[in-house]
């Protein structure tokens, strides 16, 4: 197979694999499915539609033999997929694969947290937008208290899990909850990562007004801390990160907005149904589906994604504009997965 030299048309390898199990969840965050969208009425996938565990695993391991060294399972939120640790389970035996995350807002980690973490799962990002129980419960669009979340992430962490806690900052929303949860994580250890709110899907009214940049966060930071920025990881990683003066706690930013990443960025993603995006801001996907479905060998679906990324050039980040959030069609996150 045509393995070491897949590249895109800007020379980014394919290295990461998110795949949305779901596009269902049990929130309504106003900035992802607001509750006037996602309402009763709203036509989720149908279960027919949705791949199964054999059919994710396949594509799964295709995408690994052609350079993918990580995935993350997404949705929607993935707990709502009550075969998920069958899911770890087998994807934890797919040759080269080094690492699987899973990001999940956490309201349902006491019920599979144990099974996940017995099955090989050590990573979790946990979603949590604020402390303040009144700020939270309304941008969860469900009234659930921050303090479920936050005992799932205490029961997690005693588990085992290596947690990071990401937080979307919204101007108007939750900015004052910045300091409140920068201390508290910074008290228990754990990473926590403000993201730059964005423009996904079509439905939360998004503005560059309502953006909290990571240059207004850094300078309400450097107000009560000092921070001295750590180099990247890896190539292609998101989040810039920042350490806590003598200490290893680190904080970091996702910066979608305000210095966009997309010369590095090395993610495909496969949405629930089996399509495979190039960008989270894409208007359309390749159904994969329709090819396993359709009896496609192995040799056919590699080739089907190759080209796929072979010819990709997204770099919807770099060209943002307030014209092209408006005007651009955008799949959901939810259904693309975060
Ligand atoms: N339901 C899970 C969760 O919330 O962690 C996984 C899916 S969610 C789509 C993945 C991540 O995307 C979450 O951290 C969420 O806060 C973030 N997200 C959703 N909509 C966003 C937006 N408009 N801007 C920035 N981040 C967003
Ligand atoms: Fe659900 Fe996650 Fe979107 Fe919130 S951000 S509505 S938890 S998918
Ligand atoms: Fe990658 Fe698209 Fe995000 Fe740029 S905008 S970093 S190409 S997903």
């Amino acid at each position: 197979m045509m393995t070491e030299l897949l590249s895109d048309r800007l020379n980014r390898p394919l290295r990461d694999l998110r795949i949305s199990v779901t596009d269902r969840c049990n929130f309504r965050c106003t900035y992802c499915m607001p509750k006037e969208v996602y309402g009763d009425e709203y036509a989720f996938l149908p279960k027919s539609e949705l791949l199964s565990l054999e059919e994710m695993t396949r594509l799964a391991t295709i995408f690994v033999q052609m350079g993918v060294k990580k995935i993350r399972l997404t949705g929607g939120e993935p707990l709502l997929r009550n075969d998920l640790p069958e899911f770890v389970k087998m994807l934890r035996k797919i040759e080269g694969l080094e690492d699987i995350a899973l990001t999940t807002n956490g309201l349902l980690l006491k019920k599979y947290g144990k099974s996940l973490y017995e099955v090989g799962l050590r990573r979790l990002n946990i979603s949590l937008d604020a402390l303040s129980k009144e700020t939270f419960s309304k941008m969860n669009g469900r009234g659930i208290d921050p303090k479920l979340i936050l005992e799932n992430i205490d029961y997690a962490k005693n588990l085992g899990f290596s947690v990071k806690v990401n937080m979307v900052v919204q101007k108007g929303v939750n900015e004052q909850e910045i300091m409140p949860m920068s201390a508290y994580f910074k008290e228990k250890e754990i990473t926590l990562r403000f993201i730059e709110f964005m423009d996904v899907g079509e439905d939360n009214n998004w503005s560059f007004q309502q953006v909290v940049t990571k240059k207004d966060i850094l300078s309400k930071l450097l107000r009560h801390y000092q921070l001295t920025p750590v180099k990247a990881n890896y190539y292609g990683e998101v989040a810039g990160r920042y350490c806590y003066e003598n200490s290893h706690v680190e904080i970091g930013f996702i910066t979608s907005v305000s210095e966009s990443f997309c010369s590095s960025c090395t993610r495909a993603r496969l949405s629930s149904d089996g399509k495979m995006y190039t960008c989270l801001f894409a208007s359309n996907g390749y159904d994969l589906k329709e090819l396993l479905r359709g009896n496609a060998t192995n040799e056919e679906l590699a080739n089907a994604i190759w080209q796929i990324w072979n010819t990709r050039n997204d770099r919807y980040s770099d060209e943002r504009t307030e014209l092209t959030a408006k005007s651009r069609k955008k799949i959901g996150m939810s259904y693309i997965g975060g």
